[in-house]
């Protein structure tokens, strides 16, 4: 029998900073917050799981 193993899927995610448009990888996982290289705005925040995205996503990876 297949044990049912949640697969943790890591992916990356192109977003887009809301307040400069700067654009940026985030790793959906992150494990520190992510800041934007602009204006420094939070732009994905740790959950000790998929990461919270605060930006808008164009494309995942
Ligand atoms: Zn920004």
């Amino acid at each position: 029998m297949k044990a049912l193993i949640p697969e943790p899927k890591s992916r990356f995610f192109e977003v887009k900073c809301k307040d400069c448009g700067n654009k940026q990888i985030v790793f959906s996982h992150a494990a520190s917050i992510v800041k934007c290289k602009v204006c420094g705005k939070e732009l994905a925040k740790p959950t000790g799981g998929k990461a919270k995205l605060f930006a808008e996503i164009l494309n995942t990876f």
